[in-house]
């Protein structure tokens, strides 16, 4: 198996690295309660999804 014969400079790696950045979170307003959710998920607020009640939330 081909082995590199020199170990990557800080600098190469480094700007390899260049692309690597943290994503932001992609969020959704609930269309039931406007409160940010998770896409492709159920509300957690209101337990909502593809505009019918999935969960039952219960209230403290
Ligand atoms: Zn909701």
């Amino acid at each position: 198996m081909p082995v590199p014969k020199r170990k990557t400079s800080q600098s190469k790696r480094d700007k390899r690295r260049t692309h690597y950045k943290a994503q932001p979170v992609h969020f959704i307003l609930c269309p039931n309660c406007k409160e940010p959710a998770l896409p492709h998920r159920v509300c957690e607020k209101c337990g909502y999804y593809k505009g019918r009640q999935v969960l039952k939330i219960e209230e403290l």
